[in-house]
């Protein structure tokens, strides 16, 4: 086979919400992968990396808790879009303040003001990170609704 398919650089989209980027292996200096995966555990916003080198075989795996630094968000947000979750009336403000502050890192007045703009839209982000969000909420007893984002 002479075809000569170069995989493009920068990030692809795979399957459930990861991304595989190119990085260089720090062992012996060849382009390996590395796998981002990032997603709702358990109620956690959690991040993990999963490296491997075809070359030498070297691996290494990380994960993290809460958002994405702002590089790979940005990439993940390339990937796959901007969503958004909006709730149109809550069944109980208090409780739903209460996620929001928590999940979003908010004070008080600035969770209530998400909550009562006009929009409805209560958080913008990445798939990943409104598919957590709107969990959340609804374990709260809430009705949120996820969509793309029309902005792009
Ligand atoms: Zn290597």
């Amino acid at each position: 086979m002479t075809g000569n398919t170069r995989v493009p650089t920068g990030a692809q989209p795979v399957a459930n919400g990861t991304l595989v980027d190119e990085r260089r292996c720090r062992a012996c200096s060849q382009i390996a992968s590395v796998t981002l995966g990032y997603g709702d555990v358990y109620g956690t916003l959690r991040s993990w990396e999963s490296f491997y080198c075809r070359h030498c075989g070297m691996r290494w795996e990380s994960d993290d808790i809460g958002f994405l630094q702002a590089e790979p968000r940005a990439r993940m947000l390339a990937a796959y879009g901007e969503w958004m979750v909006r709730i149109g009336r809550a069944q109980s403000a208090f409780n739903a303040v209460k996620v929001l502050r928590t999940a979003l890192d908010l004070d008080l007045i600035a969770a209530y003001a998400l909550l009562k703009h006009e929009s409805g839209i209560v958080f913008t982000g990445t798939i990943q990170e409104c598919e957590w969000l709107k969990r959340l909420l609804e374990k709260a007893g809430e009705s949120p609704a996820m969509s793309a984002s029309t902005m792009t």
